[in-house]
């Protein structure tokens, strides 16, 4: 059985950046080091930041003391604001990617445009956008086309994890109301590569295996697609792994979302060789 792995997996530059600011952080030891939310939608790279020290708090006030993380999805000003209030330090690991659609949506609210976020309405980073739009800009479910009236001044940013299809989608919906529609394609690079190779590697393979959290918008995507092309498993560890998902199968391929660790992705791809030269021998 043969295990290919796609070309773009696992950390992005924004996860990256947010993991070596904590590190620098805790690595300095002046001073508890909190995180506003889970750094990362990765529980095994969170519980062992806990073990190293991070706290995670819901709320700045609850830090009490000390720096606090702000994690690449972002938070709106409210949080600066009182992050400020309480005397705490500020780390904003806001990925830039993430600063840009912030801005960008900002500017067409600004600007006097009707402001639509293609993305879900519940993530974080989706909650910091309109936050920072002073709760102007509506977030563009493609299932539920919102009511827009004809001849509309209409504007589009995207959540950086959204597929480009479904960017395409929501401004070929605006377009007919539209009497002008700016786009500001804020898909980030790293996740359009993700999307891609796993789009190609699932048309190569028998099975393919997602690595990354459950709740990682960016890593469910890439399950998404990989289950419209190919027989798809998500897992968050190699203990997940199960070894009947691979009989018959001649080639299995691996892919991670942005905040899926090397160490995890290599465990995965190491289960899934054993269990194929297992398979091999019966
Ligand atoms: S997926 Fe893109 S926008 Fe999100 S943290 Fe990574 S690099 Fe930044």
């Amino acid at each position: 059985m043969e295990v290919l792995v796609a070309e773009y997996a696992g950390f992005c530059y924004g996860v990256k950046r947010a993991l070596g600011i904590v590190d620098e952080a805790l690595e300095a030891g002046q001073g508890p080091v909190s995180s506003l939310g889970p750094l990362i939608h990765n529980r095994q790279v969170v519980d062992r930041l806990k073990d190293r020290g991070l706290a995670e708090v819901t709320a700045p006030a609850e830090a009490e003391t000390g720096a606090l993380v702000i994690r690449s999805h972002g938070v709106g000003p409210q949080a600066f604001e009182e992050a400020r209030e309480s005397g705490l330090t500020i780390l904003d690991a806001t990925c830039t990617f993430v600063k840009r659609a912030q801005q960008a949506a900002r500017d067409f609210v600004e600007q006097g445009f009707e402001t639509f976020i293609v993305g879900e309405a519940d993530h974080p980073e989706v909650v910091a956008i309109v936050a920072w739009t002073d709760g102007q800009a509506r977030v563009f479910d493609p299932l539920q086309e919102p009511p827009v009236p004809k001849g509309s001044k209409l504007a589009v940013v995207a959540q950086t994890t959204q597929n480009l299809a479904t960017l395409q989608q929501a401004t070929s919906y605006l377009l007919n109301y539209a009497r002008e529609l700016h786009i500001a394609n804020t898909v980030c690079g790293a996740t359009t590569n993700r999307q891609q190779a796993a789009e190609k590697l699932a048309r190569q393979v028998d099975v393919l295996v997602v690595v990354g959290g459950y709740h990682s918008a960016n890593t469910r995507r890439l399950a998404q697609i990989g289950s419209e092309i190919t027989t798809t498993h998500h897992v968050e560890t190699a203990e997940e792994v199960k070894p009947s998902w691979f009989e018959g199968a001649g080639r299995v391929g691996v892919t991670a979302g942005a905040s899926t660790s090397q160490e995890i992705l290599d465990e995965v791809v190491q289960r899934i060789v054993a269990l194929g030269k297992q398979l091999e021998q019966e």
